[in-house]
Formats: C-alpha cells, structure tokens, sequence
C-alpha cells in the first residue's frame, strides 16, 4: 500500500501537427483503467499516466494547452506551454519527419535548449511503408540522440519507451527519494486553482492548539511539506502553491497549477482538492480529481470560504449536487465544508485524513462483509424469472484500491444503477467515504467445473446463513 511515489513529468513540445497528441494517445495507450471505466471522466486530458517498462510517468501534452495553429514561436510557445515546461522533468521535442525541419523547428530549439531541461529530441511521421524519409537534416539541431518514431504506426515506440525509462534512472532528479515517505499518519496534498485558498487552509491548520510543527526537513523544489505533530498523529502537508511564492510567479495559470499538482498526488496519501464555495467546479479541478482517481489516492473535496455562503442543509446539499453532476466520477469524494478565515471544519480535515488511509489499506474479513452482503442482497434490481439477478457472496478483491466482488448468477443483469448502489451502500457501511472503490458483479463459477484461478473465488457461505 506504500509504494506510492512520485512519477517523473514528461512533456511533449513541438510546432503544430507534428503530431504531438497522437504520440500521447500512443504512449497513454488504450489501457482500461479505473479511470477510464468511471462514467462522467473528462475527455479532455491533457496528461495522463502513461506506462513504461519498470514504471509509470505522466506524460503532458501542451498541444492542449491551448496552442493555436499560429505559425510563430510566441503563438506556439505561449505562456502556458512556457510554465508547462518550467514544471518539466523531461522534455519530448517532437517534430515531422514528412514535413522536415523548418524555422520555427529551429526557433523551438533554440528556446527549449535554453531551458536547460534534459530532452529527447524525436522525429515523428517516420512511418514504415512510407518512402524512406531521411531525418538526417534534423542532426543540424545538434540533438544526439535523434529518436526515430511513427506514433500513428507504432513503430520506434518502445525505443522511445526505453529511452524515457534510462532517462530518469540515470538522472538523479527521477530517482524516488525514499526518505519521502515518512512515517506519517496521512499525508495531504493541498490543490487546486490559485486563490482558492489552499495557503490559507494549511496556515488554519497550523493554527489549531495541540498542533506541534517540526522543522521542514523534506522541503523540496516543487512544494513546500510542513510536518506536524497532533493528538491525530503525525502528517505530512503539501502546499503546491509554495513553489509559486518562492519564484514570485504572479500570474500562475490554471493548467499549470494542474500539472504541478501531478507531482504531489504521487506522493500523498489524500489529496484535499479545494474549491471555492462561491464558484463553479472548473476544467482544471476535473483534471486534479482525474489524476488523483488515476494514481489512486484518497479525495477530500474541501469547499472553502463557506463563510461567505449561507449556511443550510440545502445550500450544502446544493453545493454536494453541482459537484456531483459537473464530475459524476468524483462522486466517492468526501465532501467538507470549510473556512480557512473562521476555522469551520478545518479541524476534522486530518481526521478524514486519518480513516482514509487506513480504511484504503485494510482488508475486511468474511465476518465484516457477511452482515454487509446479507442486508445488501435483499435489495434485488428485480427482473422476470430466467431473468433475475441472484446474489451469492461478496469478497475483497487483492487489488491497490479496494476492489469488492458481488457473486452472482449472471453479471449482465446488473444494471449500472445497481452498482452504483451497492458501491454507495459498501462506501457508507465500510466507512470508505473519500476512497475510489469499485464494485464488480462476477459469475459464480457453477460447482464442479474447474476454477484456475484462486484470487477472488467466491467463498462458501457458512451453513445456516
Ligand atoms: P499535434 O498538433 O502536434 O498534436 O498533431 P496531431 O497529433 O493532431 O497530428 C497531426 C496530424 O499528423 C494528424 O493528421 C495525424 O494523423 C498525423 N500524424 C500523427 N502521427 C503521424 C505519423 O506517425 N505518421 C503520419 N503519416 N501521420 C501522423
Ligand atoms: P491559494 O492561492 O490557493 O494558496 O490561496 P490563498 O490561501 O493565498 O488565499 C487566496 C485569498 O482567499 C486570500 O485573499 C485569502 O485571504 C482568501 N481566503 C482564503 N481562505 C478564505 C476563507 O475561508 N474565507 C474567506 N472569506 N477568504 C479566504
């Protein structure tokens, strides 16, 4: 359950149409994840997780960070892509083997080589059928090496691959720090939009009494962690917005906020996502909540300057539905009401802190989930007969997130809305609220034919039950 850690930021730069979110959908890849199955998950990403040989990174496209199809160094490299690749740990410089180098190639070299970043220069387009086309004219750029690729044809892909991985285990900036992980209670990530109040929570925190912080030893160069000591526990606070204090970035732009945001999911257990109570929920926090569903971790949506809003039953209901209907799949977040000004809540946030780690990493037994399932399975979706959903069992799944099996007669007769149900209900009765859980219906395997496999059998259900 500990072996989260941070994964390196990889960011594809290059003029428009070289291909650049075509070589992202090729690395991410097609895989199912938990992501991707959650009904409501924004399509439109700019990062994701893409998987190498030994690890994960997240890779970046700043084709979607808003770059037009201007033909101009400044129209390609705006302010955006700028800070994007400020927060790059490696820089995937692509261009178009078809169309060959051109002056604005030339200009995108010579502005990231100032950047100082490491970089893989890549030639794109080098498609397998085609009349070979020669990349040699792209040596003039002085990049060695010079990666061959054709995203759309999948060719030179796990070369790339390969040279991303010896990337970052020779670069020690990749390397995973293990003093890191502390041993913490929790550890919490603060993000979300500039101005939202993130600062602000934190110093609230620190307010309280009974509140000891220590010297903040595991400062870092992407966010400043704050270790303190409370009758709770010991946490971890990591404040991305510190970095934006220190390098006085005054006009720090939603996307990157997003992507600096990547960094500190890797390396929390909760990320407390916080919004502000008198605004809607925007692109950038879909993308937060994507990326903390993605790397798994726990969500506390914290809906700050409540202090500002008339406080009700039905304006926090109100509040709760918007959330839910703007991002269906964040629906596991536990949700808060906060006042970074008045202290509202701000106690109980290292609370959830707490139950989240550990109700992610327990295992339930038999004799906790029987009760569950007995009270559960009354509740039947119902159907004509031959038709009808029957309930056997339910068990833990070995899997990162908690993963539940309902055994049953036949999965198709579960309707989403019936496991939506059952992952509502399991969330309340298991106290896993703020924690990406999911609910599969499996086929019992019929008695007497030969299970392989032994993970998630259904168990036999004690006589008399
Ligand atoms: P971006 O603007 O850099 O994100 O470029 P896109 O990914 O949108 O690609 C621009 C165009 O190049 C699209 O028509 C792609 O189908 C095409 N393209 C991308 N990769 C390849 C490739 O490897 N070979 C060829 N022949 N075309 C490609
Ligand atoms: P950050 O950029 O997310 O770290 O936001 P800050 O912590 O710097 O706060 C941005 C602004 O919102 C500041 O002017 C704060 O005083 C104000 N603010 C933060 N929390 C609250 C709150 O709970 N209530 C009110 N009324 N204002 C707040």
């Amino acid at each position: 359950m500990d072996s989260i850690q941070s994964h390196p930021i990889i960011t594809i730069v290059g003029r428009p149409n070289v291909g650049k979110s075509t070589l992202f959908n090729r690395l991410v890849g097609q895989r199912r994840s938990i992501v991707h199955d959650r009904p409501g998950i924004t399509r439109d990403r700019i990062f994701a997780l893409a998987p190498l040989q030994k690890g994960q990174v997240w890779l970046v496209d700043t084709g979607g960070l808003g770059n037009p199809e201007g033909g101009a160094l400044a129209d390609v490299v705006n302010q955006q892509v700028d800070q994007a690749v400020e927060e790059a740990n490696l820089l995937l410089f692509l261009l178009d083997g078809r169309e060959g180098l051109t002056a604005l190639d030339e200009e995108i070299a010579a502005y990231l080589r100032k950047r100082g970043k490491p970089m893989l220069a890549v030639v794109n387009k080098m498609d397998p059928a085609a009349r070979k086309t020669s990349s040699e004219e792209f040596f003039k750029l002085g990049f060695d090496p010079l990666l061959e690729v054709s995203a759309e044809h999948n060719s030179g892909i796990d070369a790339l691959r390969e040279s991303i991985e010896s990337q970052f285990s020779s670069n020690p900036a990749f390397e995973i720090s293990a003093a890191e992980r502390r041993n913490v209670t929790a550890s919490l990530a603060f993000l979300g939009r500039p101005n939202v109040g993130k600062s602000s929570l934190i110093n609230a925190i620190l307010k309280e009494p009974r509140v000891a912080v220590s010297d903040a030893p595991g400062t870092t160069r992407d966010v400043v962690d704050t270790f303190l000591e409370t009758g709770e526990g010991t946490f971890t606070l990591l404040d991305t917005a510190g970095l934006r204090r220190k390098t006085k970035v005054t006009d720090e732009i939603e996307a990157v906020s997003a992507i600096r945001a990547l960094r500190a999911i890797g390396r929390c257990d909760v990320a407390v996502l916080v919004l502000d109570a008198a605004d809607q929920m925007t692109t950038q926090d879909e993308r937060i909540g994507g990326a903390v569903v993605e790397q798994g971790c726990g969500l506390l949506v914290a809906a700050n300057k409540w202090d500002l809003v008339k406080d009700s039953e039905s304006s926090r209901h109100e509040f709760r539905e918007e959330l839910y209907e703007k991002a269906p799949f964040l629906r596991f977040a536990a949700v808060r009401f906060v006042s970074a000004k008045t202290g509202l809540g701000v106690q109980s946030i290292l609370k959830d802190a707490k139950r989240i780690r550990e109700r992610k990493a327990k295992i339930f037994t038999p004799q906790e989930l029987d009760p569950e399932f007995d009270d559960l399975a009354q509740y039947s979706p119902g159907g004509k007969a031959g038709y009808k959903l029957r309930l056997h069992s339910l068990t833990q799944a070995q899997e990162r997130l908690p993963t539940f099996f309902v055994w049953c007669n036949d999965p198709r007769w579960a309707t989403p809305e019936y496991e939506r149900f059952w992952e509502n209900e399991l969330t309340l009765r298991l106290k896993l609220e703020g924690i990406p859980i999911r609910v599969i219906f499996r086929r019992k395997p019929t008695r007497g034919r030969n299970v392989s496999s032994a993970k998630g059998r259904p168990r036999t259900k004690a006589p008399g039950r």
